[in-house]
């Protein structure tokens, strides 16, 4: 675990951008939430998050959740049965990060396809070529597709508009339902300088998260039509999702919502990181949002060497994973940057 100090200076904290706390206003916003019980009478300022992140996605309707994997699990739930198959891109979060948890609680089996376009990034054509709902009934059913907007593991790597569109109209042909892990739809939105309604149009549930980027300490909505979340709502029941006082996060919920344009400063923060490690031979590729990943030889030996020089970073997919945030101004990436070089320059005793 990164302490919040190492001899004497403040960690700088690039682990995720889950680490971000709630500030004064969310947490002022907590504090004079209207609450009621939300299983019981519905809770007011739950129903106004999730009226205004609908109107923000452009879906019928939304339903709060306390974390984003109990948000895909519970479309994967509602759209999935034994006996089906569910395609994601290589590395997914669904697949990957989850446990299985889509497979223990539905039955259906993952299968990953590959990145053919760019990183993160599945073609129209490959969906086209190799899935179909219309196979012999002793096979697995492709019924439907997950994509990631923007794909961690791959780097925070964003599917634009038109890719999108086509590949939502590829599955739609092949008889798939469509589910968007969303959880940094947000950054996707922002540095593709689109409307979120663009990367959601034709799907049949999203989840975005709000404690990530966004900052609030909790939560995420899954979305779809009324139909959908009236089905959603049951299974978050089931799995002890359903919280009494839930205004209480959701009132930083809002406050979040209300931070999506300034995701842009995270972004820009990443590329100031990437280009001042990449000026000491690291390989890393120009991040399109908040996510640097960088390739280096030893990948776990170098977290640790940077943990002792208060540098909290993380090893996914074998490689350095950095991710920029708002707990971090320009002048902490800096700072990171010069500890970073110290290291490389004098070693362990930097
Ligand atoms: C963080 C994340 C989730 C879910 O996150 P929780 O930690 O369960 O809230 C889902 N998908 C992606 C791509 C993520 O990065």
């Amino acid at each position: 675990m990164t302490p919040r100090h190492t001899r004497g200076r403040a960690v700088i904290d690039l682990r995720s951008d889950t680490v971000t706390r709630p500030d004064a206003e969310m947490r002022a916003a907590m504090a004079a939430a209207e609450v009621a019980d939300d299983i019981l009478d519905g809770d007011p300022t739950t129903r106004a998050l999730e009226e205004r992140g609908a109107e923000m996605l452009a879906v019928e309707a939304a339903l709060w959740v306390p974390s984003g994997s109990m948000g895909n699990a519970i479309a994967l739930a509602v759209h999935l049965r034994p006996g089906d198959r569910f395609v994601a891109p290589r590395l997914s979060h669904v697949v990957e990060y989850e446990l299985g948890a889509v497979s223990w609680l539905t039955g259906a089996l993952p299968r990953e396809l590959p990145w053919s376009v760019r990183p993160g990034c599945i073609e129209a054509a490959v969906i086209s070529r190799t899935v179909s709902s219309d196979r012999p009934y002793d096979a697995l059913r492709d019924r439907l597709l997950c994509l990631e907007n923007t794909h961690n593991a791959a780097g925070g790597t964003v599917t634009s508009p038109q890719e999108h569109r086509e590949v939502v109209t590829a599955a739609r042909e092949a008889g798939m339902l469509v589910h968007l892990d969303g959880a940094r739809l947000w950054n996707a939105a922002v540095a593709a300088k689109t409307s979120l309604p663009k990367l959601t149009s034709g799907v049949d549930s999203v989840q975005v998260c709000l404690s990530k980027g966004l900052g609030a300490p909790m939560g995420s909505l899954v979305c779809g039509s009324a139909d959908f979340v009236r089905q959603a709502r049951r299974v978050r029941k089931m799995l002890g999702g359903a919280v009494r006082q839930s205004g209480v996060v959701a009132a930083a919920g809002l406050v979040a919502l209300g931070r999506v344009d300034r995701l842009e400063e995270d972004h820009r923060k990443a590329s100031l990181l990437a280009a001042g490690v990449r000026d000491l031979g690291w390989e890393v590729p120009e991040p399109e949002t908040n996510i640097v990943m960088a390739k280096v030889p030893d990948a776990d030996g170098l977290v640790r060497n940077l943990d002792r020089i208060g540098v909290g970073v993380t090893v996914l997919a074998g490689k350095v994973r950095m991710v920029t945030h708002c707990d971090l101004s320009e002048g902490d990436v800096r700072d990171a940057l010069v500890r970073i070089k110290r290291l490389a320059t004098f070693g362990e005793e930097a």
